[in-house]
C-alpha cells in the first residue's frame, strides 16, 4: 500500500515503556512453536484486552514505564524509531483523515485514538500490557497498543508477512476504536453481560465488523492499493481464524474471532463496498 508520509499534526503517537519482559523468553527465543504461535495469533486483532490484561495482572509482575503524550518532535523520532513504525504512523494518519469525515457526516463526535509503541511491556488504561499479547485497542483510554516487534513474529511465524497485513492490523484495532465512539462496544458488552451463553458469540460479531471497516478504509483508498495487498490481507484473515488455529479441531462455540472463512469475507465485502454501512449486518442482532 502507499500510504503518503504521515504528519505528525495529524496523529497522536507515544511511546510506552520498555518494562518486564515477557517471563519465559520475550523477545526472539520460542520454544513450543505451534502453540506459541497459536497464542500469540489468536491475540492479534484483539482478544479482549480486558480479559487479557486481567489474567496478566493476576498472574505476572506489573511492568513499569509510563506512556507520556510526545510533542511533534519526539513523535517523529518515535515513528522513526523503525521502518514498521513508520508504517504504522502513515496508517494511523490515514484512517485517521477516512473516518473523521465519516463520523462528522453521520453526526458522531469524533476523536482519534492514540498510539503506543513499546517493547517488552508497558501500561495502558486496561492495565500492563505485555508484547506477547500482540497488537490491542484499550476501549478506557483509546488507545491502540503495538510492539513493532509483534509483525517480525507475523512475518516469519505465520506466513502473514507484507505491509499490506500490517497495516491491516492497525486498521482491524481501529475498527475497535470505530465501535467504541458508535456504542457498538458497549451494546456488544451489555448483551454479552444479558446472556452469557451468547458472549462469545456476539464477540466474533465485533471481530468481523473490526475486520470489515479494516477493508472498507482500504476501499476507500483504493488509489493507494498496489497490486497483491489484497492477497495479503486476504493471508493474514486467513491464517488468524479460529479453525485454523485450533487445526480444524477447535469447537465454533468457543470461537471468538470467527473462521479463516469468516474473517476473509469481512475483510473482502467492506473492501469491495467501501462504505462502513455494509458493516451493520454484523450487529444484525440487535
Ligand atoms: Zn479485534
Amino acid at each position: 500500500m502507499r500510504l503518503n508520509p504521515f504528519n505528525t499534526d495529524n496523529i497522536r503517537v507515544r511511546q510506552g515503556g520498555d518494562g518486564g519482559r515477557f517471563p519465559g523468553g520475550g523477545g526472539g527465543k520460542v520454544g513450543c512453536g505451534t502453540i506459541v504461535i497459536a497464542i500469540l495469533a489468536a491475540l492479534i486483532f484483539g482478544v479482549d484486552p480486558a480479559q487479557m490484561i486481567g489474567q496478566l495482572e493476576q498472574g505476572q509482575q506489573q511492568t513499569t514505564g509510563s506512556g507520556q503524550v510526545a510533542g511533534s518532535q519526539n513523535e517523529t523520532a518515535i515513528c522513526n524509531q523503525n521502518a514498521y513504525a513508520a508504517e504504522g504512523c502513515s496508517a494511523l494518519d490515514s484512517l485517521n483523515s477516512t473516518w473523521a469525515p465519516l463520523f462528522r457526516q453521520a453526526g458522531i463526535t469524533f476523536r482519534d485514538p492514540t498510539l503506543t509503541y513499546y517493547t517488552g511491556g508497558t501500561r495502558s488504561g486496561c492495565g500492563s500490557a505485555q508484547s506477547a499479547m500482540g497488537p490491542f485497542y484499550c476501549p478506557g483510554d483509546e488507545g491502540i497498543y503495538i510492539d513493532t516487534a509483534f509483525f517480525n513474529q507475523m512475518e516469519r511465524q505465520m506466513g502473514a508477512g507484507g505491509d499490506f497485513a500490517r497495516v491491516y492490523v492497525m486498521a482491524h484495532e481501529y475498527g475497535h476504536h470505530i465501535q467504541k465512539l458508535t456504542g457498538v462496544a458497549g451494546q456488544i458488552r451489555s448483551a454479552q453481560q444479558q446472556n452469557p451463553r451468547a458472549a462469545n458469540q456476539l464477540q466474533v460479531r465485533m471481530e468481523l465488523q473490526a475486520d470489515c471497516y479494516a477493508g472498507v478504509w482500504a476501499g476507500l483508498n483504493r488509489d493507494k492499493i498496489d497490486r497483491g495487498d489484497l492477497q495479503e490481507g486476504m493471508r493474514a484473515a486467513n491464517a488468524i481464524g479460529d479453525d485454523t488455529l485450533t487445526g480444524g479441531r477447535g469447537n465454533p462455540e468457543n470461537f471468538t474471532h470467527g473462521t479463516s472463512q469468516q474473517r476473509m469475507d469481512a475483510l473482502r465485502s467492506g473492501f469491495e463496498a467501501a462504505n462502513d454501512t455494509v458493516c451493520d449486518r454484523y450487529m444484525e442482532f440487535r
